[in-house]
């Protein structure tokens, strides 16, 4: 089990964000978690981040109860709609950047930093800044910054929300297949049925702070 939640649970004031929440998500699964604004599917993705501490309940990942651990002690990639590159840093560096913060060797660094360009088919702006490459581009490079240094698990908060219908549906398929390639965990969370539709292995249907329904897309229209 990769990620382990348990009765996970966040009020504001009065108001639950997220009712008592449990979920297992095995190895290198594609879970989506789909659901209206306001449904409290930011403030699980933010907890399991460790970007904001739950009121009760736990997380484990990779078994290890991880629930007070801060974000950078959490072996886990994050994908904002915002991209959140950094402006002044060229692409290659904005990739290399989790591999700079882990110590790992120049060799290596440049090898992987290749290895993620050619994967997100840009290996020809490695010196560029992000203001010069297209929101569609610049969302590949926050794909390959997340995924650079292999965390055990990837988080992707609506990544695809500020592209257009077609560049959307290039880039579902293009994170599918990195997916494929890396058998990295992904917890992917959107409002489109149909992009939960075409890329989930599992759906997690969330309403009102709770989880309505869990099942494979297929079964999603059977609810019991
Ligand atoms: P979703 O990601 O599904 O749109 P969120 O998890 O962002 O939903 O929000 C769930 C609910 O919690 C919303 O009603 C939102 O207004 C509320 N909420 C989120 N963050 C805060 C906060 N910091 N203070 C007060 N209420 C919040
Ligand atoms: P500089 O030219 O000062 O090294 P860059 O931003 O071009 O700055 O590169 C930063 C780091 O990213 C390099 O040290 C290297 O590890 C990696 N890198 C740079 N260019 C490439 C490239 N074309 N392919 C792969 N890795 C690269």
């Amino acid at each position: 089990m990769k990620l382990k939640i348990e009765n996970l649970a966040k009020r504001y004031g009065n108001f639950d964000a997220l009712r008592p929440t449990s979920l297992d998500v095995p190895e290198g699964e594609f879970l989506t978690l789909l659901g209206p604004s306001g449904s409290g599917k930011t403030t699980l993705l933010t907890m399991i981040a460790g970007l904001s501490l739950p009121d009760s309940g736990d997380i484990y990942i990779d078994g290890k109860r991880a629930t007070k651990e801060p974000a950078f002690n959490r072996d886990i990639g994050m994908v904002f709609q915002n991209y959140a590159l950094f402006p002044h840093l060229s692409i290659a560096e904005n990739v290399a950047f989790p591999l700079r913060m882990r110590r790992i060797p120049e060799g290596e660094i440049r090898q992987r930093v290749t290895t993620m360009l050619e994967m997100i088919s840009l290996p020809h702006v490695a010196d560029r800044v992000p203001r010069e490459l297209s929101g569609g581009q610049q969302q590949r490079v926050a794909l390959a910054r997340a995924m650079v240094y292999r965390p055990s698990i990837v988080l992707m908060d609506e990544p695809l929300g500020a592209l257009d219908k077609n560049l959307r549906e290039q880039m579902q398929i293009e994170i599918k297949h990195l997916h494929k390639r890396l058998g990295t965990t992904i917890i992917y969370v959107t409002h489109d049925q149909e992009e939960a539709m075409a890329m989930s292995d599992r759906i997690c249907l969330m309403n009102g702070g709770g989880v309505e329904q869990l099942s494979e897309p297929q079964e999603i229209y059977n609810r019991p």
